[in-house]
């Protein structure tokens, strides 16, 4: 047993030890100061500090008082995770991964954009990228093409994806297959039967991209596995997860039962209209996570950034901290590689970002050119990755 005395002799003899290599060095290499800390993971709301040392959250407590090398001001401001965006297509260029980052994205997944036929250059991009990214492959081994790449079905191609997917484990972590008629004509329900068999082995989630497809998602929802994802969930009829009269069909809630996951993917063509987004958080379905969508084209118009799609969700009636976790923890979960992100939990990597949530009037668009007018929006502000200040988002 130890007495009261001897355990703080020990304490005090372990404090001096860890500050012993260098007296002057500051105990922290940084301190976020002040802002309001919204992490879903620890279910926390409150006003504290973020200490960050060796690049790994250090400690979160109210008023921390001891020396940092760098100090970022955070009051008035929302300090959360580092924004974790599962479908965008950053890895389409160089320059993609460092334009996530500016969002507060410090791990994001690129959703199909390449096939087999691209995916070494795309992973390479992930690999050097200043963020942790990583790849859906595409069962079509073109990836995304205009026209739709599973119009001539030759093209999804199980062994040429298995093959992809053994080069890059490491990057890889699952396969992504577009549904939508203009995508895969009647083929539907066989591509995804080729994204399953290309995934079977590796034991990797399919992600289907719904909205407008042949087949209705009552015929296509039971065929999913726990772990599978369904993106643009808010993609209006024809076949969306609500009948004609906006309720949600039963296969979509056993679904959920399931441990499929479903996720919003904004973008920019059939995949959110207001009226469906309405009728499915009304009647309390609500995403396990927001995400983008975003390519270069999107960024000046619809997307913009992952605050402004966020910002959208507080627009619908989401709570704050139900959004949060949409685009941090929840992600998170949702792959293996990114289990230790999405938290500011002691000792995960220090990955934060900073946001303001500005009150006044903001124009939200979806995919329709609907219009409305939403009284608070997320902005970035500034955002650590590793324990290091990245560029400032632009202005
Ligand atoms: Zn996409």
């Amino acid at each position: 047993m130890i007495t009261r005395r001897q355990f703080c002799a020990t304490t005090a003899s372990a404090a001096i030890l860890v500050r012993a290599p260098n007296a002057f060095a500051a105990t922290y290499d940084m301190i976020i100061k002040g802002g309001r800390v919204i992490d879903p993971s620890l279910g926390l709301d409150a006003t504290r500090d973020v200490a960050i040392a060796g690049g790994r959250i250090a400690a979160v407590e109210a008023n921390i008082t001891a020396d940092a090398t760098e100090t970022v001001d955070a009051r008035g401001k929302l300090v959360v995770p580092g924004l974790v965006d599962i479908h965008v297509h950053a890895a389409r260029s160089k320059e993609g991964p460092a334009l996530a980052l500016t969002d507060g994205v410090t791990a994001w997944v690129d959703a199909g954009s390449a096939g087999a036929d691209r995916i070494d250059e795309m992973a390479a991009v992930a690999r050097g990228a200043p963020n942790l990214g990583r790849l859906l492959i595409n069962i079509a081994r073109t990836g995304i093409i205009a026209g739709g790449e599973l119009m001539d079905m030759s093209r999804a191609d199980v062994g040429l994806a298995r093959g992809a997917i053994a080069r890059h484990r490491d990057i890889v972590v699952g396969i992504k297959a577009r549904l939508s008629a203009d995508v895969v004509g009647e083929n539907d329900l066989e591509a995804l039967r080729r994204a399953q068999e290309a995934a079977a082995p590796f034991n990797l989630p399919v992600m289907i991209h719904m909205g407008q497809s042949f087949s209705p998602m009552r015929a296509i929802l039971p065929l999913l596995k726990r772990g599978d994802i369904v993106t643009h969930m808010l993609a209006p009829p024809p076949n969306a997860i609500v009948d004609d009269k906006g309720r949600l069909f039963p296969e979509v809630l056993a679904a959920r039962r399931r441990g499929v996951w479903f996720d919003i993917a904004n973008g920019r063509n059939g995949h959110i209209r207001w009226d469906t987004a309405e009728q499915v958080i009304r009647q309390g379905f609500l995403p396990d996570t927001i995400s983008t969508d975003w390519n270069t084209e999107s960024r000046t118009t619809g997307v913009i950034d992952f605050a402004n799609v966020m910002s959208k969700f507080l627009h619908l009636g989401m709570p704050l901290d139900k959004v949060i976790a949409c685009a941090t923890v929840n992600a998170a979960r949702m792959f293996e590689a990114f289990n230790d992100r999405g938290t500011l939990n002691v000792g995960a990597p220090a990955d934060v970002a900073v946001l303001e949530l500005r009150d006044g009037n903001f124009e939200f668009v979806d995919n329709y050119e609907g219009k409305r007018t939403g009284k608070q929006r997320l902005f970035p502000s500034a955002t650590v990755i590793g324990g290091k200040r990245a560029p400032a988002p632009r202005a």
